[in-house]
């Protein structure tokens, strides 16, 4: 008699769509990395090309001169649509595309290795760098002329590589703790519906062999429980049976039971960065009180024989100098803009703080932080909208007539409305309290909602 032998086979792993989506990102990693270096030689012309190039003549196009396509390009097309990209498909633009990531990553691998100090991962860094980015690109107008974009991503991206190189082995340091634009991209990934998820049981469970993965952020990836920091990279898919590329609801991370990273720096950053600097950035520029302040301002200093102020000599690096664009700034102008914009993102910061507080503590049960992550749509789809003003500028000048740009931006703005009121509503209205403190927590939540829509109500439709 033949013995019979039982061979135990393993059941195959039921994958789905997108669990295989995320399998090919981490088999095809060079393909990715291919497209990276692709994007990086591109970012280096549009930043670095432009800066050799005279100044845009009258009548110019983005067809017909460079400049003004690396512009349109760059701040009308690009920055718009990476921040699309985060609310939709969480931050593959960082882990995928990001040249400076890249950059920085590279940097890493052949550096110095040294360990990441103290002072470099305060959380804070994100929201100063964000702020302070945003304010100094008014004030050199970087939209606009190519120097000041060189001298501010220029700037940002030899910093990436200076981090990379002194800190970290085969990491994106920078990313993780310094890059400006990271705390915002890490708000609004919180609502993505697409995510790397980890099952921290089939994590525990897994008995195989399963291969070093280089997480580049510095994620604890077996506990990793907010899409805030993964840069969707792909590069842990599959990892030992228990990580793999899911959707989701979009308002499961902030509607989740315990607050999931909903840190002071990040309720910080969306409340006086994105709600309050970056809409007071979007508006000076338009705004009749802007006028009236610097009218004010320059009738004081001449009344006062004090000329100093009304002098255009600063360097082009400091304020907006270009005479052959007849576009220069006084002294007065950079004053009055830091003015504007601090005193804007004070009261409409102030303004949500306070409510968002108040809300939190008529409620009962529930952390102001966490509360404040409702309004994560509201301000990521202002930011989209104020960048994409570059798009409407640019079309414009082409001759593209816009007449459905007011109902588009009235549609937006009203999702954006209505997704952080629900939201806002969903958390204040489980909470444990007399229906009446409920009603009254509401009332609170909406106010700086109503603040932040009648801001962009006067700069879209009434300026
Ligand atoms: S956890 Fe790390 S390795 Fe995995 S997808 Fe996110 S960034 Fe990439």
């Amino acid at each position: 008699m033949i013995p019979i032998q039982v061979v135990r086979v393993a059941p195959p792993r039921k994958t789905h769509l997108l669990q295989r989506l995320g399998d090919a990102m981490r088999r095809h990693a060079r393909l990715i990395r291919a497209l990276q270096w692709m994007v990086v030689l591109f970012y280096l012309a549009l930043v670095v090309l432009p800066v050799f190039l005279p100044l845009p003549p009258q009548g110019a196009s983005v067809l017909n001169n460079l400049t003004l396509f690396a512009q349109f390009l760059f701040w009308g097309i690009w920055w718009p649509f990476v921040i699309l990209s985060v609310f939709l498909l969480g931050r593959v633009w960082c882990g995928v595309l990001c040249p400076e990531g890249a950059l920085s990553e590279l940097a890493s691998k052949h550096g110095l290795g040294k360990a990441i100090p103290r002072w470099l991962r305060w959380s804070g860094w994100p929201t100063v760098a964000f702020i302070l980015t945003t304010v100094y690109g008014q004030l050199v107008s970087v939209y606009e002329y190519p120097q000041a974009a060189l001298l501010i991503l220029g700037g940002s991206t030899v910093a990436a590589i200076i981090v990379g190189y002194v800190y970290g082995k085969n990491k994106r340091v920078w990313c993780r703790y310094l890059c400006p634009v990271s705390g915002v991209f890490g708000l609004l990934a919180k609502v993505a519906p697409l995510h790397f998820a980890v099952d921290e049981s089939a994590w525990r469970e897994f008995s195989g062999h399963a291969a070093r993965v280089n997480c580049a952020p510095l994620i604890d990836m077996r506990h990793m429980s907010s899409a805030s920091k993964c840069h969707s990279c792909g590069r842990c898919s599959g990892h030992r049976d228990a990580i793999a590329l899911e959707a989701r609801w979009p308002n499961q991370e902030i509607l989740a039971a315990t607050p999931r990273d909903a840190s002071t720096p990040d309720a910080i950053l969306l409340i006086y960065g994105m709600l309050g600097v970056a809409m007071a950035a979007f508006q000076w520029s338009a705004s009749p009180w802007f006028v009236a302040l610097k009218a004010l301002a320059a009738d004081w200093l001449i009344a006062h024989d004090s000329f100093v102020l009304l002098q255009d000599n600063a360097p082009w690096w400091l304020l907006t100098h270009y005479p052959a664009a007849a576009d220069v700034f006084t002294w007065l102008d950079g004053l009055c803009i830091l003015a504007y914009i601090g005193t804007m993102a004070l009261i409409l910061g102030s303004l949500t703080l306070v409510c968002m507080r108040g809300a939190a503590r008529l409620a009962g049960d529930i952390d102001w932080r966490h509360l404040t992550m409702a309004l994560i749509p509201l301000a990521g789809l202002g930011v989209f909208l104020g960048l994409s003003m570059m798009t409407t500028t640019h079309l414009r000048a082409e001759g593209v007539t816009l007449d459905w740009l007011g109902p588009v931006r009235t549609f937006l703005l009203s999702i954006a409305l209505g997704w952080s009121g629900w939201l806002g509503w969903r958390l204040l209205w489980r909470q444990q309290v007399h229906r009446l403190a409920s009603l009254a927590a509401c009332a609170l939540y909406c106010m700086p909602l109503l603040a932040v829509w009648a801001c962009w109500y006067l700069l879209f439709f009434v300026w």
